[in-house]
C-alpha cells in the first residue's frame, strides 16, 4: 500500500524486504521452486515499493526546499517593506517606491505578489494570486523621486 512519502514508509518497505530474506535464510537458503518464486516476487514488490516511496519522499523534500527559499525571500524583504494605502511597497531610505504588492497575499502567507490593473479599468487592481481587488487610487505606482534604483 502506497505512503505518504514519510521516512517511515520508506522503512517499513525496507523492512518488508528484509523480512523476506530472513524467511530464505530460516528455510536453510532450501526452498522449492514455488516457494522461491512467491519469495522472489514479494522481494521484487517490496523494492518496487521502497523506489516509489522515496520519489514520494524526494517530493515532500523538494517542496520544503522551495518553501525554505520562499521564506527566506519573505524574510529579507520584511525588514524593506512598507504599508501605504492599501498595498505593500519596496522601500530605499525607508521610503515606499515603485509597484504595490497584494497586502492579502503578505500579511497571511507573506507572499509577494504585484498588482495588476484590471482589464478595461484603470480604477480596479487584482492580485493574480488570491484575487482580491484593490482601488487604483489607494495603491498607486509611486515614483522613485531622486532615488537611484
Ligand atoms: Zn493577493
Amino acid at each position: 500500500m502506497p505512503g505518504q512519502g514519510t521516512v517511515e514508509d520508506v522503512l517499513r518497505s525496507l523492512n518488508f524486504a528484509q523480512d523476506v530474506g530472513k524467511q530464505i535464510r530460516d528455510a536453510g537458503y532450501v526452498l522449492d521452486k514455488t516457494e522461491l518464486k512467491r519469495l522472489l516476487a514479494e522481494l521484487t514488490s517490496a523494492v518496487a515499493s521502497s523506489k516509489m516511496e522515496l520519489s514520494l519522499l524526494q517530493g515532500v523534500c523538494e517542496a520544503r526546499d522551495d518553501e525554505l527559499i520562499r521564506l527566506h525571500e519573505a524574510l529579507v524583504y520584511k525588514g524593506n517593506l512598507r504599508r501605504r494605502g492599501d498595498g505593500y511597497y519596496k522601500t530605499l531610505d525607508g521610503r515606499p517606491y515603485g509597484q504595490p504588492y497584494c497586502s492579502y497575499c503578505w500579511e497571511s502567507k507573506q507572499q509577494l505578489l504585484h498588482l495588476h490593473s484590471r482589464i478595461l479599468s484603470k480604477d480596479i487592481r487584482i492580485c493574480p494570486g488570491c484575487k482580491n481587488e484593490y482601488q487604483a487610487i489607494r495603491t498607486p505606482y509611486l515614483e522613485a523621486d531622486g532615488m537611484t534604483v
